[in-house]
């Protein structure tokens, strides 16, 4: 996959050197390029932002710059991180792994020329996407959470790619909680059904908990859930 990101704070991106989503590069099933917005500046002070039309607060994003810069970059996926964008959910990041091609718009101050969305979106997909319901200063925050999700579904990134299979999410329904050795830490004993070697009843307990923690945590979950999704089992539990 290749990934161009544009913003205003290029050594915000620097995580995307660690772990594995260095790694993932390393390898060359990612390609990564962070680009540097005030490169497709033409004036002095390299200017990116002015005033709103209509008043108000703040500063916009300029749109000459960003044309210039999707003008070089795309065509590509077009990722524009806004609190009034479409949720980030894992189906979408599923969804984005099977991109070839992601570029990445970070937005500062009140956020960029609309204008620029609506002119790439004539040749391009264009996606807003929100990380939650709150704000943040800048885009790049959402481009690194984006990432992570997306590159740890592209084929040979994680060990193990059940991993992907029994994580939270991946079912509609929040995981399991999970334990390690000592089977004994302070005075909290393991589930005794987890060392118990019995397979069939391991899974029952996991498929069990991971309902009851949704139904406790998220029970907005559980009506999206299709009803084959659930066996007699589970209604049961
Ligand atoms: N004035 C904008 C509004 O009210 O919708 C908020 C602008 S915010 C201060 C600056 C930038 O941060 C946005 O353009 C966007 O790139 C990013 N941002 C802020 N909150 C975000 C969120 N919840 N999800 C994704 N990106 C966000």
């Amino acid at each position: 996959m290749r990934v161009d990101v544009v913003t205003i704070f290029p050594e915000y991106l620097a995580p995307l050197e660690l772990s594995l989503i260095g790694k993932a590069r390393a390898t060359g099933i990612l390609d990564v390029a962070v680009h540097d917005l005030r490169t497709w500046t033409s004036d002095v002070h390299r200017t990116v932002d002015d005033t709103p039309y209509g008043g108000g607060p703040g500063m916009v994003m300029r749109p000459e710059p960003w044309g210039e810069a999707l003008d070089e970059l795309g065509p590509g996926h077009l990722i524009v991180p806004s609190p009034a964008g479409v949720r980030f959910t894992q189906p979408l990041a599923h969804a984005l792994a099977g991109e070839p091609r992601l570029i990445f718009a970070c937005g500062r101050y009140e956020g960029i020329d609309q204008r620029v969305l609506d002119h790439a979106a004539e040749r391009m997909p264009v996606t807003e996407v929100s990380l939650g319901d709150y704000v943040l200063f800048g885009g790049e925050v959402a481009v690194l959470v984006v990432l992570e999700a997306v590159v740890r579904l592209l084929p040979g990134v994680l060990g193990n790619a059940d991993s992907l299979i029994e994580e939270s999410h991946a079912d509609g329904l929040l995981e399991a909680p999970v334990y390690t050795k000592p089977a004994q830490w302070r005075d909290l004993p393991v589930p005794e059904v987890l060392r118990s070697g019995d397979h069939g009843r391991i899974a029952r307990w996991r498929r069990d908990q991971s309902l009851l923690r949704t139904a406790r945590r998220r029970p907005d979950l559980l009506p999206a859930l299709p009803p084959q999704a659930l066996d007699r089992h589970d209604r049961a539990a």
